[in-house]
């Protein structure tokens, strides 16, 4: 089972309120073995209320980046189609609504299944 540090989704979620009414995205960096989410990855990305998208030019090349993290400003938590397709990019992914904390925060697999993970 993933798990990752509740503050740590807590610290993503607090990014979200900054961001908001606009879409906020993020990465998690961490061990795709081991099944954690060890950091919050913020890369440049282009915010607005419908949606919030990065150009791939800025992702790492590298496997440092397991998942991603994304809000629903005026929605909530469940994935668009759109949304599916760039968690196939991902091994987990998360999806907050408003008003965002932990627990308005959903998490996904990479086929977009519902996912528990545990927040410690
Ligand atoms: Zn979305």
């Amino acid at each position: 089972m993933w798990q990752a540090k509740k503050s740590l989704i807590e610290d993503a979620c607090k990014a979200a309120e900054n961001y908001y009414p606009d879409e906020f995205l993020c990465f998690f960096g961490g061990n795709k073995e081991k099944e954690i989410i060890t950091e919050i990855v913020m890369l440049p990305s282009y915010n607005s209320e419908e949606s919030a998208s990065i150009s791939e030019a800025v992702l790492p090349i590298d496997d440092t980046i397991i998942g991603c993290f994304h809000s629903h400003p005026n929605g909530n938590n469940k994935p668009s189609q759109e949304d599916k397709k760039f968690f196939k990019k991902y091994f987990i992914n998360a999806i907050a609504s408003s008003p965002f904390n932990a627990e308005n925060t959903a998490f996904y697999s990479q086929k977009g299944e519902k996912i528990t993970i545990k927040l410690v």
